[in-house]
C-alpha cells in the first residue's frame, strides 16, 4: 500500500544524509532568486566566507551543485594530468570508490593498505605512506589521497600524521583529503594540516539535503591546477574562483541549498564549532557503550580512531545484518546504514551525526536493541541502559533561559 505512512517521524539514522532540521527546510522554502541579480552576491559572499570558517581555511572554497562524488572528481581533475601516479589508501568502501573514479579518469592509482579486512578496521597507517614516498625518489607520485572519516566503517584517520609522513619523506606530492562525512562532526583543519584539496558534501555534518559539495583549496593546489592536463570544464576552478570574488557563480548554483547552507553555518556557529565536535564525540561514546554492553563488536578495532560520526556494529557469525536492519525498518520506522562492499551483511552502521542529540540517540539505540532481540541475536546486557548511565552522568544543562 503506497499510501501507508507510519505515524511519527522517520528515524533516518544512516551516516548521511542526516536528518534535515526544520530550520533548514524553512530556509530552503524561500523563493528562488535571480542568481545574476543584485541580491545574490551578498548571499554568495556570506556562504563562501562561512564555509571557510567550517573548513578552517583562509583560502578559497569552491561550491558545486553536485553530490560528493562530483567534488571527488573535481579535486583530481583540477590538479592532475592523464597517466599521473597517485597514492591512495584503502580504509573502506569510499576509499575504494575514489580509487575506482581515479582509474576511470585516466590516472594510475596505487592502493596501499593493511591486508584483507584489517584495513577496514583501522585508520590510515601514515608510516606506510612515508615509506612508499621515500622509495619514490623520482617523485612520480603526484598526489596522496586519503579519506578522513571512512563512512563505510566508522574510522576517522589522523590527517595531521599523513601530512607529517609526506613532509618526513620530503616529497612534493599534493595531499587530497575526503572529509565528506567528517566536516562539522569531527575536528578538521584544512590549513593547519597542510591539506591541498579537501573534499566535502552537504548531507552529513552540515545537515543539508544532498546536492552541494565542496573543494577547499591551498595555494599549491591552485598553482597545480594551472598546468594540470586532465579535461575539465564544469569542474574547472579558474572561472569559479574568478566569479566567486563577487559572490557569483559561472553557472546556475543551487540557490535554495545555499539558503540552507547559510542557515546551517549560523546554527553551527551559534552552538560553537568546537562544541559541535564535543557533542558528536559524546554521542559516539554513548553509542559504543551500548554496543559493548550488548556484547557485540565495533567495526573500528582501534579506539584512537573511533568515528564521532557513526558506529559500525558487527554481527555474530550466522546473523545477517541486513535482516536486522529490515526488522528495525519495518517495525520501528528507522533506517540504519547497510554494510557496504567487503562487509556487506556482516555489520550495520548507526549514524549519530548532524542535529543528533541525547534523546534521538536513545530512541535509535532502543530501536536497535529491540530489533536485535527480535532477530534472535543474544545480547549480553542492555545497551540502552549503559548509554543512559553515560549520558546522564555527562549531561550538561543547555545555556539558555529556564
Ligand atoms: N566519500 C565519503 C566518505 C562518503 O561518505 C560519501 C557518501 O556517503 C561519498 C564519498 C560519496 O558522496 P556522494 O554519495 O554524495 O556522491
Amino acid at each position: 500500500n503506497l499510501n501507508f505512512h507510519p505515524a511519527g517521524r522517520h528515524f533516518l539514522q544512516i551516516p548521511g544524509p542526516s536528518p534535515v532540521p526544520d530550520r533548514l527546510l524553512r530556509a530552503m522554502s524561500y523563493p528562488t532568486i535571480d542568481h545574476r541579480g543584485p541580491e545574490f552576491g551578498a548571499l554568495g559572499l556570506q556562504v563562501l566566507a562561512g564555509i571557510q570558517r567550517i573548513f578552517k581555511t583562509k583560502h578559497p572554497v569552491v561550491i558545486y551543485p553536485a553530490s560528493g562524488t562530483g567534488a571527488w572528481e573535481a579535486a583530481l581533475a583540477n590538479t592532475l594530468s592523464p597517466g599521473d601516479s597517485v597514492l591512495m589508501y584503502e580504509t573502506g568502501h569510499f576509499a575504494t570508490l575514489w580509487n575506482k573514479l581515479a582509474t576511470r579518469l585516466g590516472l594510475k592509482p596505487e592502493f596501499l593498505g593493511l591486508p584483507g579486512i584489517e584495513g577496514w578496521r583501522h585508520g590510515v597507517q601514515a608510516p606506510m605512506i612515508e615509506e612508499r614516498l621515500k622509495a619514490d625518489r623520482n617523485h612520480t607520485i603526484k598526489a596522496v589521497c586519503v579519506v578522513h572519516n571512512e563512512t563505510s566503517t566508522g574510522v576517522t584517520s589522523d590527517i595531521a600524521a599523513v601530512r607529517r609522513a609526506i613532509d618526513a619523506a620530503k616529497h612534493p606530492a599534493l595531499l587530497l583529503v575526503d572529509t565528506i562525512s567528517g566536516l562539522a562532526c569531527a575536528d578538521y583543519r584544512h590549513d593547519e594540516w597542510g591539506v591541498d584539496v579537501t573534499v566535502s558534501g552537504s548531507q552529513k555534518g552540515l545537515m543539508l539535503p544532498p546536492g552541494i559539495s565542496f573543494n577547499a583549496l591551498s595555494p599549491k593546489a591552485i598553482e597545480a591546477s594551472q598546468s594540470a592536463k586532465l579535461p575539465k570544464a564544469f569542474w574547472a576552478w579558474d572561472e569559479m574562483l574568478e566569479m566567486n570574488r563577487t559572490g557569483y557563480f559561472p553557472y546556475t548554483p543551487n540557490t535554495n541549498l545555499l539558503y540552507a547552507l547559510a542557515e546551517a553555518i549560523e546554527m553551527i556557529e551559534a552552538e560553537g564549532l568546537e562544541k559541535v565536535f564535543t557533542r558528536h564525540n559524546r554521542l559516539a561514546e554513548a553509542c559504543r557503550r551500548a554496543v559493548n554492553a550488548w556484547g557485540l563488536e565495533i567495526q573500528c578495532a582501534d579506539p584512537a580512531v573511533y568515528s564521532p560520526v557513526l558506529t559500525g556494529v558487527v554481527m555474530p557469525e550466522g546473523v545477517d545484518a541486513d535482516n536486522v536492519r529490515r526488522i528495525i525498518y519495518r517495525c520501528f520506522n528507522m533506517s540504519l546504514g547497510a554494510g557496504l562492499g567487503k562487509v556487506k551483511g556482516r555489520m550495520f552502521r548507526i549514524g549519530h551525526l548532524g542535529e543528533c542529540n541525547d534523546l534521538a540517540l536513545m530512541a535509535t539505540l532502543s530501536g536497535c536493541e529491540m530489533g536485535l532481540n527480535m532477530a534472535g541475536v543474544k545480547l549480553r546486557a542492555s545497551g540502552t541502559a549503559a548509554a543512559m548511565v553515560y549520558l546522564q552522568s555527562t549531561a550538561e544543562p543547555a545555556d539558555r533561559p529556564h
